[in-house]
């Protein structure tokens, strides 16, 4: 069975072929500037970058079917080779705890949730729109980035305000990044070989969320009612007293709007340091840039006291999981998160933390709870999802 990952953004659209049968990815690839001028790059067979004309998303699928099945970069013989399209989808709300056949009723509790992503859930639908357009009748399904915090129980969802706004208006947390926690709890508990475990996995990537893992389901996560909640990330500026904003607003004379835009996209490791929002220019910059190592100890100081925080909230802590592109890569951040947790039974191996290359366990032998890094694979769960609801589909 042929799977096709979308990802699509306002003006991106990321794409991976998954050959189910053999566990590959046969060719995978972006389309950038869509609606602007349009530019693809494709890794397959072949790999192919150009300038390639995408005036909307139905163009870019056209774009990416075409490379998908040229003589040239292609990998499959034809449309008909592809099976099922599997769609990230940023916000599920309330309305969805799991991945789903996307039909009419589907799209339309989708843009029910638009005013809770106005950024993400418009273009994700543009996505399945086109997929609709350009291969209609194959099935499509959703999966949802929020879809794995909807076990949270109401005592770490709800926010302490007048509980009207929750019935009303949905104000409440919701928490993002659940395929890739999802991914690297179950993960970490098919390499521990065990169940019932109590795990705390950190994804720290361009975003950065924490969250709490109970025998499999999420019971609590640092993001909130939108990604902005909980850690500092590398612009945004995580939890902040709400009244910093109005005292923002009137010192600068800036709306709210600006604010927030500030709050998001100025803020973080970025706001503090002056210099980046990438950590390894932060790194580099460590040793000579004060600013640059106060953005990286107020980072790693945040992300140690959730990681307290989440496993005081589950009663303790057998796993603590690093993954994206910070936790995967880098051993001096993880080293950073992990120092003074050994008097959690979490303590560090400074060897195999130096060396630890895809899977590892990077704790010490007679660490009473497990450290694992794990690189996370959000394509593969949307791919496997697919898969397993278009067989349910067909049968
Ligand atoms: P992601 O959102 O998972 O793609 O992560 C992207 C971010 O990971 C980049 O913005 C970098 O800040 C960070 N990153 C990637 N590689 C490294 C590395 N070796 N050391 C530190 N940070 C890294």
């Amino acid at each position: 069975m042929r799977i096709l990952v979308i990802n699509a953004g306002s003006s991106s659209l990321k794409y991976q072929l998954f050959d189910m049968d053999c566990g590959t990815v046969l060719a995978k690839g972006i389309c950038e500037r869509i609606g602007i001028d349009g530019r693809v790059k494709h890794q397959g067979k072949t790999p192919y970058e150009a300038e390639l004309p995408m005036g909307n998303h139905a163009d870019a699928i056209r774009a990416v079917v075409g490379l998908l099945t040229s003589p040239e970069t292609g990998v499959i013989a034809g449309m008909g080779e592809i099976d099922a399209i599997g769609h990230r989808v940023v916000h599920g709300g309330e309305l969805f705890s799991e991945s789903v056949l996307i039909d009419a009723a589907v799209i339309r509790a989708i843009e029910e949730c638009v005013p809770l992503a106005p950024l993400h859930n418009p273009p994700n639908l543009i996505g399945i729109r086109a997929c609709e357009e350009v291969m209609p009748g194959v099935p499509q399904v959703a999966v949802f980035d929020t879809a794995f915090h909807q076990t949270m129980p109401e005592r770490a969802y709800l926010y302490a305000v007048p509980y009207d706004y929750y019935e009303r208006l949905k104000v409440r947390r919701y928490g993002v990044h659940g395929t890739s926690h999802r991914y690297v709890s179950e993960r970490a508990a098919k390499i521990l070989g065990r169940t019932g475990l109590k795990v705390v996995t950190c994804h720290m990537g361009n975003g950065s969320s924490v969250a709490a893992v109970s025998d499999g389901a999420s019971v609590d996560t640092s993001m909130g009612f939108t990604p902005l909640e909980g850690v500092p990330m590398g612009t945004r500026s995580g939890s902040i007293d709400p009244a910093v904003i109005e005292y923002l607003m009137k010192r600068e004379n800036l709306s709210a709007a600006q604010v927030l835009d500030i709050l998001n996209k100025k803020s973080g490791v970025l706001g503090v340091s002056g210099v980046s929002s990438d950590f390894r220019d932060l790194l580099a910059a460590f040793e000579t840039n004060r600013r640059a190592r106060n953005a990286l100890e107020l980072f790693t100081y945040h992300v140690k006291k959730t990681v307290g925080a989440l496993a005081a909230a589950m009663g303790g802590c057998d796993a603590l999981v690093f993954t994206a592109g910070i936790g995967e890569n880098n051993p001096v951040i993880r080293g950073m998160v992990c120092s003074g947790l050994s008097f959690m039974g979490l303590t560090l191996d400074e060897e195999l933390n130096k060396t630890a290359k895809g899977e590892s366990v990077i704790s010490t032998p007679d660490s009473r709870g497990k450290i694992l890094v794990i690189p996370t694979n959000e394509e593969l769960v949307i791919a496997e999802d697919t898969r397993r609801i278009a067989e349910k589909s067909t049968r």
